[in-house]
């Protein structure tokens, strides 16, 4: 572990951590797990305690050894056994970016080669197929079949004014692909002009992020960014937030980037998207990467809200203090049973609000979310926002559900 791999301000931060703990009560794995180790207050110490021992004359003159591989290794399950969710950071008193340091350290562990087994099966899936599930690429677009009126083209145009990333986890998983197929429904409905860019779309690089592996970032960068331009688009829209939140952070473009609630309540305003009756009580759970992360709170509640019928009921922990589905950070291939188990926690919070379906707005949450309610047999409808406005889309045909 080398000081190289940090910023001086985080250097300066990790010293002001002042130990209040704040950050471990909020941390939805320290507390599924009922497992301290798992949060920053004890990733900080050990940060800090670990650096002190491999660098400077004290660490000399006092002896300390750095630590052994085993050591290491035990510490890196900790710190990879965390959804990225900055719940930790949004309590912070002393305002430390918490996300960002957790992220140094990941690549930090791998370049000290001690990280979780799976770190190397993204590493393997991303190089050779473009995705992180290691699928045939070419079949990024095949979900298209499954709509009831597909379009020859499978959406994929040689020039649109708007591109839209599906994301991986939506192009390949049968649950999620219900998302994509909504959103064009809705596109097509409100005559967006838009396209997908088929196997020219890799992955947006947030698994990369997440395992510590941003060495690889710039090849999916510069063949999405290429991509993009050579359809002339001028916005790109996204119904994940993590590759919302990629393109945000780390694309520097001056293309529009706009997340499925944005375009929504834009379509919505302008009176493109006409919304039938639907009576039903509803929660909304605010994704990390777009609450947290990118503050897009109040677009989704506009849109619920303009669905006539459905009422709102808010959870007990919501916008910046929502509380992570489990689905974020890699957790669930590194530890899919904590991931279980924080999804657990809050579908139990959703209960509590009597809603009869959560609406979200990301794939993986959906993911996430469904998966446990399944699981558990309990009687509860787990929804994106982009399927729910689909379900209320006048005219149309009635939506698959
Ligand atoms: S990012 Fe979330 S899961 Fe990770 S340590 Fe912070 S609060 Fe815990
Ligand atoms: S909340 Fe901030 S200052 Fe308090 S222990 Fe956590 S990281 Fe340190």
């Amino acid at each position: 572990m080398s000081k190289a791999n940090f910023t001086i301000r985080q250097l300066f931060e990790m010293d002001a951590c002042t130990n209040c703990r704040l950050c471990a009560d909020v941390c939805p794995a320290a507390c599924a797990a009922m497992n301290g180790e798992l949060s920053a207050v004890y990733r900080m110490k050990g940060l800090k305690r670990h650096l002190k021992s491999r660098t400077g004359i004290f660490s000399k003159l006092l002896g300390r050894r750095p630590p052994s591989l085993e050591e290491l290794k035990h510490y890196a399950d900790t710190v990879f056994r965390c959804t990225l969710c900055s719940n930790c950071e949004e309590i912070c008193p002393l305002g430390i970016r918490l996300k960002e340091l957790w992220l140094s350290l990941r690549e930090d562990l791998v370049q000290e080669k001690a990280y979780p087994s799976k770190i190397d099966m993204i590493r393997a899936n991303l190089a050779k197929s473009r995705n992180v599930f290691g699928e045939d690429n070419s079949e990024r677009t095949e979900w298209v079949e499954d709509m009831r009126r597909p379009p020859a083209d499978r959406y994929v145009r040689p020039q649109a004014e708007v591109v839209y990333i599906t994301g991986c986890v939506s192009a390949y998983f049968p649950l999620a692909q219900k998302i994509p197929i909504a959103l064009a429904e809705i596109m097509d409905a409100a005559g967006v002009d838009f396209t997908l860019l088929g196997e020219d779309e890799w992955c947006c690089g947030f698994p990369l992020l997440g395992a510590g592996l941003m060495e690889m970032f710039a090849d999916f960068k510069s063949q999405n960014l290429a991509a993009v331009k050579a359809k002339g688009a001028k916005t790109v829209v996204f119904a994940c937030p993590s590759c919302y939140q990629m393109w945000r952070e780390y694309y520097e473009t001056d293309l529009e980037l706009l997340s499925a609630p944005e375009l929504l309540l834009r379509l919505v305003r302008a009176g493109k998207v006409p919304l039938a009756e639907l009576p039903l009580t509803v929660t909304y759970h605010d994704p990390c990467d777009l609450g947290r992360g990118a503050r897009v709170f109040e677009e989704p509640r506009e849109v619920i809200r303009s669905i006539p019928g459905v009422t709102l009921v808010e959870l007990p922990h919501n916008r910046e203090k929502c509380m992570c589905c489990g689905g974020g950070g890699n957790l669930e291939m590194v530890d899919a049973d904590l991931a279980a188990k924080i999804a657990r926690d809050k579908i139990d919070e959703v209960l509590s609000t009597g809603a009869r379906a959560v609406i979200t707005s990301c794939q993986q949450c959906v993911r996430t979310m469904t998966s446990c309610v399944k699981r558990n047999k309990i009687p509860l409808d787990v929804l994106d926002i982009v399927q729910l406005v689909r379900k209320a889309l006048i005219p149309a045909t009635p939506a698959k559900s």
